[in-house]
């Protein structure tokens, strides 16, 4: 037993930082965060000719993250998680475009697509159109974090989510 204890605290488990982020975590709940009586999903219709059923699925994904969610509804919430000062420079790969906070456009796209909007008479959500002003401010921010502006080819899903998930993070001022 002397000799496992001895173990343990030679060679933790977790870093530091996997510390600190496990902690930040357990804040953070998993409850789903579904403003509505009926609590299907509602879905995305993709429009067609449109190179954006990559994203499209990046996005519903994370719609279905009820602790990513839980995290971005905190964003701006009691002095939590500012926008961070930089965001305009921070996600424009274009001079000319101002940028928008990452968090605040999922933060806005999560209460619609969970709300009380776009209901039938029965109370079963309807589907946002692909082309929604709340999606396609989070396609104009991929265009531009991305550079593809105007891109046509198909790309990536796993790799837009990461480029989504790290705006998100670097979109919001942890000081
Ligand atoms: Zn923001």
């Amino acid at each position: 037993m002397r000799g496992q204890t001895r173990h343990r605290q030679c060679i933790p488990l977790k870093t530091w930082s996997q510390r600190c982020k496990d902690r930040h975590a357990t804040r953070i709940l998993s409850d789903w965060p579904i403003a509505r009586p009926n609590k299907a999903s509602r879905g995305i219709h993709r429009i067609r000719d449109n190179n954006e059923c990559f994203r499209l699925a990046a996005i519903q994904s994370l719609l279905h993250l009820p602790k990513f969610m839980n995290w971005i509804l905190t964003h701006n919430e009691n002095g939590n998680f500012p926008c961070h000062p930089d965001i305009m420079k921070r996600h424009s790969a274009h001079e000319n475009w101002q940028g928008v906070c990452a968090a605040c456009s999922f933060k806005k796209l999560i209460r619609r697509y969970w709300g009380n909007g776009k209901l039938c008479a029965d109370g079963q959500p309807r589907p946002l159109a692909g082309n929604h002003v709340d999606i396609r401010r989070i396609h104009t921010l991929d265009d531009n974090i991305s550079g593809m502006v105007g891109a046509v080819q198909q790309q990536d899903a796993e790799e837009c989510q990461s480029r989504l998930l790290e705006a998100c993070r670097d979109s919001v001022d942890y000081e």
